[in-house]
């Protein structure tokens, strides 16, 4: 991992992210997340937290993406531990990326529950391509973490990852939130990008970082959803998420 300071970025603000991957063996740096206990993993999230990574003082300002699989591995579930201990010490805001299964989101959460973590400060991220069945969503929703709809711009028909999946296109996305807003949970949903590969960006081709403000704000309100809603799902929210404890 390679620390890129404000100025790289034209002096726009970032929060910097950490990562920890138990399947791919990776804790943002170091080497493996195998040969460390549970508390040293904790106390790698709570130092870049404090004092800053990889020999920076630039701190991040979320833990996550947690990454996990289907069925969750041994090590993930460790990390998913540190990551809780690390959030009762801190306050601080954490995004999980779940396994491809409708199953996994429960599991995690209940995994970070039984670990003491605050889900109220916690993003499930992907539910996208996640949890597809409406009674499933809103049975998860009772849960109170954050429900992150994050591929907005991404509409395939094979979803490689996991050509089982009907990805929904971004019209079936506004659905799903008006269902949530609908249903009372329009403090816990979030939106995004998930802009990681450059066929993304404007510069390739892609929809780029407008792509929710400039195409999907307009659909959203075509569809019923009120200003004030959209304000809390673009301002308010991410603004209480991202707010330590
Ligand atoms: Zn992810």
């Amino acid at each position: 991992m390679r620390v890129r300071s404000e100025d790289d970025v034209g002096g726009i603000g970032m929060d910097m992210k950490m990562g920890m991957a138990g399947r791919s063996d990776e804790v943002a740096g170091v080497s493996s997340v195998r040969n460390h206990s549970s508390n040293g993993l904790t106390d790698i999230l709570v130092n870049e937290v404090l004092h800053g990574v990889d020999g920076t003082d630039i701190k991040c300002g979320v833990i996550g993406e947690i990454g996990c699989s289907w069925p969750m591995m041994e090590s993930e579930r460790k990390v998913l531990q540190a990551t809780a201990a690390a959030q009762i010490q801190l306050g601080c805001p954490v995004i999980i990326h779940p396994g491809r299964n409708s199953d996994s989101p429960f599991h995690i959460i209940r995994t970070l529950q039984e670990a003491g973590a605050d889900i109220s400060k916690t993003v499930m991220s992907h539910l996208d391509r996640t949890i597809l069945e409406q009674h499933k969503l809103l049975e998860f929703a009772k849960l109170g973490s954050y429900l992150e709809y994050d591929l907005f711009g991404t509409e395939m028909l094979n979803y490689a990852l996991c050509p089982e999946v009907d990805l929904p296109c971004d019209i079936e996305r506004i659905h799903r939130i008006r269902l949530l807003v609908e249903e009372g949970y329009g403090d816990n949903v979030l939106m995004a990008h998930d802009i990681h590969t450059k066929n993304r960006l404007t510069k390739y081709g892609g929809h780029g970082y407008s792509h929710i403000l400039t195409n999907i704000v307009p659909e959203m309100k075509r569809r019923g959803l009120t200003q004030p809603s959209i304000d809390k799902i673009l301002v308010d929210n991410p603004k209480r998420w991202l707010t330590f404890k």
